[in-house]
């Protein structure tokens, strides 16, 4: 497990801050966003430190399906499969990227019809 010790999302997945975590296997974790932006707002973060997609590897490839097929359980256990949802996975300064650890934004219950900014 690769962890930056600075990092605030690998203290949450060394379990040194709380979160309300709604999952955890191996190599995956996904806890709700302490700022809501919509009635379900999940962040799925690799447990690895992984900055941003832009250090995201080959050898990481089987990680990004494990994180669609994990959207895709929340969002059946969420209740918003049907209704849908939006994906969002923000990088580096122009994407507004606030936590340098990647992640992807679960958002719904509600319309998205509005831009993320
Ligand atoms: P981004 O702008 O894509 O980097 O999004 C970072 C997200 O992390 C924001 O939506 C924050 O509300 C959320 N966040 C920051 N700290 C925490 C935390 N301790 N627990 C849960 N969510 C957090």
């Amino acid at each position: 497990m690769t962890a930056d010790p600075d990092c605030i999302f690998c203290k949450i997945v060394a379990g040194e801050i709380p979160s309300e975590t709604v999952h955890e296997d191996e190599t995956l974790t996904a806890f709700r966003d302490i700022n809501p932006a919509a009635p379900t707002h999940i962040l799925i973060i690799p447990k690895n430190h992984i900055p941003d997609n832009n250090a995201f590897s080959p050898e990481d490839e089987p990680l990004a399906g494990k994180m669609f097929t994990l959207v895709r359980q929340l969002a059946e256990k969420e209740g918003i499969a049907e209704t849908g949802y939006r994906l969002i996975m923000n990088t580096g300064p122009h994407g507004h990227q606030e936590v340098r650890h990647m992640h992807l934004h679960l958002l719904g219950g509600a319309s998205m019809n509005y831009p993320m900014g």
